[in-house]
């Protein structure tokens, strides 16, 4: 349908604008709704006239006639950017006077943010102002007038702000385009399009108020040879939406004129439009059966392979280009990495149009990391963050030498912390890695050396310069030069957004806050941060090249051979329509009533899109069950199809990784490769994996046969070593990973990790306690019913034992940690210690602590008063370890061996007998033997104690661990069991049922191979 202010009976829209396209380009202007269609379109119209007079073709969008317009009279104006936008939306937010959004401070997330700029963006673009917001209030329920009004509010000075600033977003300037007159408005029109004299505003479903607005006056200046053309027609399901703006053009006194050009495709079309999601007794055309095919795939990583070998095999077949082929899917988030990946492996050409997110961008993620490690006073998380597989590395920098040294000297942050510690490391020579320590010395340096610019305060022009510097320094335009050619394009593109983002927003803030005001890194920092995380880059689209990838908007009037529309399941096309919660309620009710037949509407634009072959292709998974789309439902209804699924595409393989990924397959068929392969190589490698699937001998870690003498020898002299428990423990867990660590001697880059920081805090409490149950004891305090003055004694003992001994610490405990030790808030009431009295006071004082951090074995290092050298012997096999606490009472000759845990307890003795677990099965005879060895007495075994430290309420408690004597001496034959285990070479993983705990904090996943195994 036509609409214009000359009245018609019918007219032939695609006649009128060839033939003044071909007579003179000059007399028309061409209005189309997207800037790929405007490029597409000028291509076109270029390559249709043999690149003749292409200077004075007038193709424009919406945006783009209104912002030329305005720009050629007296206006002037700075156009705001999205990332600007939330840096200044975000100093707007005055949580004092806000009551909704209250109760996001003290930071709204940035998610909100987002969400409140599109809000303000789309009721600008209606010409909806802050006031027009509060007269809607009507009677809205309280939490919706508090929402509604606080939105008003933000937007209120949020426009203040821009408009001071002199900035401007579209929607201000459609607003502006109404108070030019007449009279400028004609003279700027004909200093840009002298000639034109008919206007053709063609592809929009949707025009807002403002917008009709502008189309009057372009009519006018026209002389109303303007032609608006909606793909309008009766079925209500698809076009219902449009009425509202037919309406409006009929209000306006514009005339409905039929539209007469013929598209391609009509018959296919015409069933479309006439049948969509009205006629249930339709019989499905088969006109179409070998032009259409329905894709079932059983995941989104399928549905694209098949896409994509569908694709291969079309470019192997015709002599169709690449550029001729177009996937789209409307959610193309979900899609997008899965298309970069699986095409990239295929060597498939493609252009992908998704437009990421700068703060995704892995150079830009450098940068802000980089210096992010100076915000952070050089916290080692934030070293490994930014150097690790960085751009910005300095040269020969030893990432990996650097946290190992930093876990051996246990540096956790703080610039002097590094230097100081890594040259002590270096002049003591620890562990004989004083040159490891120089190396990572030099790298510190020269990581602050790149930084100290960046220290203190400075002027926001200060900062653009040093940034730039930066950005020089590490050489980044060469080193993305130097990238695979794929991702050349993506980087250089964010990199180049960053800059113009910097730039941006660096220059709004000098607006603000004038030249000569001084800040420190966090602050630019904070308001970059904010502003990439809203900023998107576009990756320049290459002519001609590759498969297009994108989503169903952007192809909108445009035409392609092959098409193919992936994501065709609920939630993805049509989309869930989630009611944006920050519209007030009518204007959300008008969208939600809209969104249904917008999306059917997009879907039958797309449906237009091809020539020769229409795909459609859906998932039935994806982390979850996912529901074929109503649309493929009522598609079926109108057209029959080809189907293919999965199993159609297994014959074709299309990469190497693909045919590794179907290594098992017994169909496959060498002689249709589609390029050469070593069927040798394959073999060989398919034969490993067989093996390690199916046999039990070395490829499943027994190495019992396949050991030479040799080895056997040095294995059987493993058994005269004194283990330690946690060893057996771990072989119980999972022998491969004990091989791995005890025998191959495979360190996993170990790092300060907060595990580190725990186990420091862990380390603290056992000293404390130490410390202050050996001071009882010399004092001949008991704890356990201690009342009065001898309770306030033990007590204040305590907290004096604690301090001095986290002062005189040097482990890095941050201020929480130490406040849960001393008390927090300064309320000893609310501390470990506290809880620690309060458990021990409550014991009847029958059994005292005698024994206290005890050793058994050769653990140089650790031994104390209370240790024994002899390690305890059993069935051949000796064993080291220490006690934590030993209780003793001493009239009933009896003990009880206590394990402090700060971390969590719980099925313990099930584990022991299973053979899992040994610590207090240990303990027990340990403790027998250090009593015997220290008192020449026999005490019996009493009870065994987990005592929890965990500072939660609750778990703050001492368990017991009720083990007979038979427990105990299984424990012993369970150990004797895996030692001989060891002497024999038997590696295995951890049994499959058993891995979610045994592999739960393993590092070995990527070397164990438990991911191939079933
Ligand atoms: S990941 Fe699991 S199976 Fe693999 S080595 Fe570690 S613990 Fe064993």
């Amino acid at each position: 349908m036509i609409y214009s202010k000359l009245n018609a009976d019918e007219l032939n829209l695609d006649n009128l604008i060839t033939s003044n396209l071909n007579q003179d380009p000059g007399k028309i202007l061409i209005i189309v709704p997207t800037r790929r269609k405007q490029r597409n379109y000028k291509k076109q119209v270029i390559t249709d006239r043999n690149n003749k007079d292409a200077s004075r073709i007038n193709i424009e969008t919406f945006e783009s006639t209104v912002i030329r317009l305005l720009k050629a009279g007296s206006y002037s104006y700075n156009l705001l950017g999205s990332s600007a936008a939330l840096v200044l939306l975000k100093q707007c937010i005055n949580y004092k006077e806000l009551s909704y959004f209250n109760a996001y401070k003290p930071e709204i997330p940035f998610g909100t943010l987002e969400k409140i700029l599109n809000v303000i963006t789309e009721y600008k673009r209606h010409g909806i102002k802050p006031e027009n917001l509060r007269q809607n209030l009507g009677s809205a329920p309280p939490g919706e007038r508090n929402k509604v009004e606080d939105i008003a509010s933000i937007f209120e000075k949020y426009q203040e702000k821009i408009l001071s600033l002199n900035y401007k977003e579209t929607g201000d300037l459609y607003t502006d385009f109404k108070n030019i007159t007449d009279d400028e408005l004609a003279a700027n029109f004909i200093q840009l399009f002298e000639n034109v004299s008919l206007i053709v505003i063609s592809g929009f479903d949707e025009f807002t108020t403002l917008e009709i607005d502008v189309i009057n006056r372009l009519s006018a200046i026209v002389s109303n040879n303007l032609f608006i053309s909606l793909d309008l027609h009766d079925n209500q399901k698809i076009f219902a939406h449009l009425s509202a703006c037919t309406q409006c053009f009929e209000a306006n006194g514009y005339y409905k004129i039929t539209d007469t050009s013929v598209p391609q495709k009509k018959d296919f079309i015409d069933i479309i439009k006439n049948n969509f999601f009205t006629n249930r007794d339709f019989i499905p055309s088969r006109r179409y059966k070998d032009q259409i095919t329905i894709i079932e795939s059983s995941s989104r990583i399928r549905e694209v392979e098949n896409i994509a070998k569908e694709i291969k095999t079309i470019l192997a077949e015709t002599n169709i280009e690449p550029h001729n082929i177009c996937v789209v899917f409307n959610v193309i988030s979900n899609y997008s990495n899965i298309v970069k990946d699986i095409f990239s492996q295929g060597n498939i050409p493609f252009n992908l149009t998704d437009r990421p997110y700068l703060s995704t961008s892995n150079i830009v993620t450098s940068i802000i990391n980089f210096l992010d490690v100076l915000k952070n006073n050089y916290y080692y998380k934030n070293i490994q963050k930014a150097l690790y597989g960085s751009f910005l590395r300095p040269k020969d920098f030893n990432l990996y030498n650097l946290i190992e040294c930093a876990s051996a000297v246990n540096i956790i942050s703080g610039y002097a912390s590094w230097e100081a510690k890594l040259k002590e490391g270096f002049e003591t020579d620890i562990d004989g890695k004083s040159g490891y320590f120089n190396k990572a010395l030099k790298d510190i340096k020269e990581l602050k050396k790149h930084l100290t610019p960046f220290e203190g305060e400075y002027t926001i022009d200060e900062f653009k310069i040093k940034l730039i510097e930066l950005i020089y320094s590490f050489k980044l335009p060469e080193k993305i030069l130097s990238l695979e050619k794929v991702v050349v394009e993506e980087n250089s593109a964010a990199l180049t957004a960053f800059i113009d983002t910097v730039n941006e927003v660096l220059d709004l803030l000098i607006l603000e806050s004038g030249k000569d005001k001084k800040f420190k890194i966090d602050f630019y920092l904070k308001a970059l941060t904010t502003a990439l995380s809203g900023t998107r880059y576009n990756i320049k689209e290459k002519s001609n090249y590759g498969v297009l990838i994108t989503t169903l908007n952007e192809i909108r009037d445009l035409k392609f051979d092959y098409l193919f529309i992936g994501g065709m399941c609920d939630n993805d096309l049509p989309t869930k329509y989630s009611n944006e919660v920050f519209y007030y309620r009518e204007y959300a009710d008008g969208k939600f009533k809209n969104h249904q037949i917008q999306e059917r509407f997009h879907f039958y634009q797309t449906l237009r899109a091809w020539n020769y072959h229409l795909y459609l292709t859906y998932a039935l998974s994806d982390s979850s069950i996912l529901t074929v789309s109503n649309f493929v439902t009522e598609f079926l209804s109108l057209f029959e199809v080809t189907h293919l699924t999965d199993a159609d595409f297994r014959q074709i393989l299309f990469s190497e990784t693909d045919l590794y990924k179907n290594i098992n397959n017994p169909a496959l068929d060498f002689s249709r490769l589609p390029y050469t392969f070593s069927k040798e190589v394959f073999n060989e490698k398919a034969a490993i994996i067989e093996k390690r699937q199916t046999e039990t001998g070395e490829y499943a870690g027994v190495l019992t046969d396949a050991l030479s003498a040799e080895l056997k020898e040095k294995l059987s002299k493993i058994k005269d070593r004194e283990f330690s428990i946690t060893t057996i423990e771990q072989y119980a867990r999972c022998p491969f990973l004990y091989f791995i660590d005890n025998l191959l001697k495979i360190k996993v880059k170990a790092e300060p990790t907060d595990e580190t920081d725990n186990m420091e805090f862990g380390n603290i409490i056992h000293k404390i306690l130490y410390l202050y149950f050996s001071r009882l004891n010399k004092l001949n305090i008991k704890l356990g019913g201690l009342t009065g003055e001898n309770f306030s004694k033990a007590y204040s003992l305590l907290f004096e034992i604690a301090e001095q001994t986290l002062d005189e610490s040097n482990a890095n405990l941050s201020f929480f940690q130490r406040e849960k030790i001393l008390g927090i808030n300064g309320d000893k009431k609310n501390s470990i210690l506290h809880k620690v009295i309060e458990v021990e006071n409550e014991g009847d004082g029958s059994f005292a602590p005698a024994y206290l951090e005890a050793s058994f074995g050769w653990l140089k290092e650790e031994m104390n008063e209370y240790s024994i050298s002899e390690p305890i012997n059993t069935n051949g096999i000796k064993l080291r370890g220490k006690v934590d606490r030993i209780d003793i009472n001493e009239t009933n000759k009896q003990f009880t061996v206590i394990d402090y845990k700060s971390g969590k307890i719980g099925g313990e003795l099930d584990k022991a007998r299973e053979g899992e677990y040994f610590q207090l099965p240990v303990y027990v005879k340990a403790a027998e033997k250090i009593i015997k060895e220290k008192l020449n007495a026999d005490y019996s075994y009493a009870e065994a104690i987990l005592f929890s430290l965990k500072y939660v309420e609750g778990k703050f408690k001492k368990e017991k661990v009720k083990l007979t004597e038979e427990d105990i001496l299984q424990s012993f034959e369970f150990i004797a069991g895996h030692i001989n285990n060891i002497v024999e070479g038997k590696f295995n993983l951890a049994p499959a049922e058993k891995r979610k705990d045994a592999c739960k904090y393993c590092m070995h996943e990527g070397v164990c191979r438990k991911l191939e195994l079933k």
